[in-house]
């Protein structure tokens, strides 16, 4: 006999997880299905983002940062380390288990809130009855009966047409998180937030890596002023990265990867590299689903079609994440997941896509929320800018990290936030002030008349707000 539950949700992802507990806590009856496991068949529930994109990425992001300052930073603090090395084996392995123990953690909140588990694939079988009948099938075989499916199996790394991944010499996120060894010379194509996080881990420790972007602008999607920061620090970082290249049939041998590109001005170059990152996307993932059985609409790209509600065409059918339109983010995710489970529970819950933050968590990082300068001038909106570099900030100087600066645009008659953007230290962590007062639709003035702690970064924001009305106090 099928189990029956209220919500059966296919992905345990961010989207997926947390749509399963918030229905829980909401009390319905819920069960969740992933299919993800670790190398010896055991559960690893937290998709992409756990198991080889946010949180193993942030990892190694770390570590080769604490390499990167022991070899070029700490001797200006006057402390003087000798031999630095580098036991690559101990550093994949303290991602790996920072990522066991974010796997264990959701199985822990599942068992928690009463979310029963189930580890194998889910796929839709029948509308019976009023409710979807799911198949599982794996290390779990069950039939389930769910009054609503909530569809949150995540995306898949695209390929270059031709030139699948295998994992060795052609990387997706996933080889390019577990190299055996330091590449001497690795090239990234795609010089997006993937591209340029991974290459930066690399870099760090050691590689030689050349990035080939095919936009002729570097980081179209940030404000240009951001993005151009980003390139000159990047590129002194050593970082070479080439834009509005053309990419042709790339030659793999068992020891090198040759890619024949056309750069920007039309020249014909070759570059040949150890192993190839390849980060130009991530394509919807459906596949196994059984969307043709029950008639699940996709759009042309594949994504499942839904509405601002998240509500596909099949009844008490929700599809959340990267699977559907909007940004291929973790928070965002996990936002959609949650104003899911509570829809269904009755309430009328809402994502605010105008206030979800982007970060790239480079050296320095870059963050943003709202709207761009290039995006203002488009839309015709009239805006101020008041922008404060972190080189006159005290606890910038102090961390001996000056880099970047914040950037606040603000509506030019109502003063109302319209967009933060920052490039520097722990921009990651500052945005969430933006956030906020972006949510709260607040003012620059409101930012500027907030007390913020001395000595901290986010006295930038505070003075950048000042800038606005052309009144920093430090600068
Ligand atoms: C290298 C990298 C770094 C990233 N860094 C960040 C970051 O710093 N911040 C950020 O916000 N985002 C980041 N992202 C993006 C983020 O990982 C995704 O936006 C997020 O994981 C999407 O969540 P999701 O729940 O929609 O899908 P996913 O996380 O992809 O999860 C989908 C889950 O569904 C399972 N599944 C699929 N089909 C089935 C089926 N039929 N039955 C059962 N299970 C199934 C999959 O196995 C998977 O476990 C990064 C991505 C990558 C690749």
């Amino acid at each position: 006999m099928a189990k029956q539950f209220d919500v059966v949700v296919i992905g345990a992802g961010p989207g997926g997880y947390i749509a399963a507990i918030r229905a829980a806590q909401l009390g319905m009856s819920v069960a969740c299905i992933d299919a993800w496991s670790t190398a010896d068949g055991k559960p690893a529930p937290g998709g992409t983002c756990t198991n080889v994109g946010c949180i193993p990425s942030k990892a190694l992001l770390q570590s080769s940062e604490h390499y990167d300052q022991a070899n070029h930073h700490f001797a200006e603090h006057g402390i003087e380390v000798k031999g630095v090395g580098l036991k690559l084996d101990t550093l994949v392995g303290r991602k790996d288990s920072v990522v066991k123990q974010n796997n264990e953690g959701i199985l822990y909140l599942f068992k928690k809130n009463k979310v029963t588990f189930f580890h194998g694939t889910g796929s839709f079988a029948a509308y019976v009855d009023g409710g979807w009948s799911i198949k599982v099938a794996g290390a779990s075989e069950e039939d389930l009966l769910a009054k609503h499916v909530i569809v949150a199996t995540g995306s898949a790394p695209r390929a270059l047409p031709g030139l699948p991944f295998d994992e060795k010499k052609i990387l997706s996120n996933d080889g390019a998180l577990s190299l055996g060894a330091v590449p001497k010379k690795l090239g990234v194509i795609g010089a997006g937030v993937i591209g340029l996080e991974l290459g930066s881990v690399w870099r760090r420790l050691g590689a030689e890596v050349t990035v080939l972007e095919a936009m002729p602008d570097f980081l179209a999607v940030a404000d240009q002023q951001v993005a151009k920061e980003a390139l000159k620090v990047f590129t002194k970082q050593g970082l070479k990265i080439s834009t509005g290249v053309k990419i042709g049939e790339v030659k793999t041998t068992a020891k090198s990867v040759t890619v024949p590109y056309t750069d920007a001005s039309g020249a014909e170059q070759s570059l040949a590299v150890d192993n190839l990152i390849v980060s130009i996307g991530r394509v919807p993932h459906t596949q196994g689903l059984g969307v043709d059985t029950v008639g699940l609409k996709l759009d042309e790209r594949g994504f499942v079609i839904v509405d601002d509600e998240c509500k596909t065409n099949l009844p008490n059918v929700w599809a959340v994440g990267d699977v559907v339109r909007g940004p291929m983010l973790a928070h965002k995710a996990e936002e959609e997941g949650v104003a899911v489970a509570e829809r269904i529970s009755g309430q009328h819950s809402h994502v605010n896509f105008g206030t979800i933050p982007s970060v790239i968590y480079t050296s320095p990082e870059i963050a943003w929320v709202g709207r761009n300068e290039q995006q203002l001038k488009t839309e015709g909106v009239a805006y101020k800018a008041g922008s404060f570099p972190f080189l006159a900030n005290g606890r910038a100087r102090a961390l001996g990290d000056t880099t970047g600066f914040v950037k606040i645009l603000a509506d030019a008659k109502t003063d109302e936030v319209l967009g933060v953007h920052i490039i520097g230290p722990m921009a990651s962590e500052l945005i969430s002030e933006a956030v906020t007062i972006m949510e709260f639709r607040g003012a620059a003035e409101d930012i500027a008349r907030i007390c913020h702690a001395h000595p901290t970064l986010s006295e930038a924001m505070k003075e950048a707000a000042l800038a606005v009305d052309k009144r920093t106090l430090n600068f």
